[in-house]
């Protein structure tokens, strides 16, 4: 399989050139498609095989297409990730993608100045990258709002019960809106994992590397 037999659009074709990625791994060739579809996904899938961009170049050619305002206090694409670390690279590869697409990216984490945080969002942006812990303390602060959110994604959902982000996630769950599309990773499914992923997804297209 070729990235060019996916579905995926010139700019973001371009961009994957300038990566010298030459070919979809696993993930990719498995998820992009059905992603373009905008039906939601389940993927079981370790760090190291490539599910950022699994997720995150349909995406961008999603919101490309939907071509939306970026939302003010708000985003249109959302991805929660357990730790300061993920965060920070997945904000990082949708910089690497979505530049050609013209999409601002933002990430949010704790342990630094909610203050800027709070500046920084004030615009909106049209990608937010953020652990689920921060993200609820700007929602309670009323600086940020989760009504513009047409992609959800979870990354590394396991990582995130196990940091004790159950009530939070729960609570995030009710506030983005119910016509949104979600994109939920986990490295294991236990039934704990399952329970989430079935409060989050409708009827998802279930992906294993
Ligand atoms: P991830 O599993 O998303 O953390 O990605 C693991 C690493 O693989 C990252 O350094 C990516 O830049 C790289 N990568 C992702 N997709 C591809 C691809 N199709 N070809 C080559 N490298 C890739």
């Amino acid at each position: 399989t070729q990235f060019s037999d996916l579905g995926l659009s010139q700019p973001v074709l371009q961009a994957l050139d300038l990566k010298g990625y030459t070919e979809p791994t696993p993930i990719q060739a498995q998820a992009i498609p059905p992603v373009l579809e905008g039906r939601d996904l389940m993927g079981i899938a370790q760090t190291g095989t490539g599910k950022t961009a699994a997720f995150m170049l349909p995406s961008i050619d999603r919101l490309r297409e939907a071509d939306r305002q970026t939302p003010f206090k708000s985003c249109r694409m959302l991805v929660l990730a357990p730790t300061r670390e993920l965060a920070g690279q997945i904000a990082q590869s949708a910089k690497d993608y979505g530049a050609l697409a013209g999409l601002k990216v933002h990430s949010i984490v704790g342990g630094t100045s909610v203050n800027k945080d709070r500046n920084k969002l004030h615009r909106g942006t049209d990608i937010l990258v953020a652990t689920p812990g921060r993200l609820l303390d700007l929602i309670d602060q009323n600086a940020f709002k989760l009504d513009g959110v047409e992609i959800l994604v979870l990354d590394e959902a396991d990582q995130m019960l196990d940091l004790g982000f159950i009530h939070a996630l729960k609570r995030i769950s009710q506030l983005v809106p119910k016509d949104r599309q979600t994109l939920f990773f986990s490295a294991t499914m236990p039934r704990s994992i399952k329970d989430l992923a079935a409060q989050y997804c409708q009827s998802p297209v279930h992906v294993s590397v």
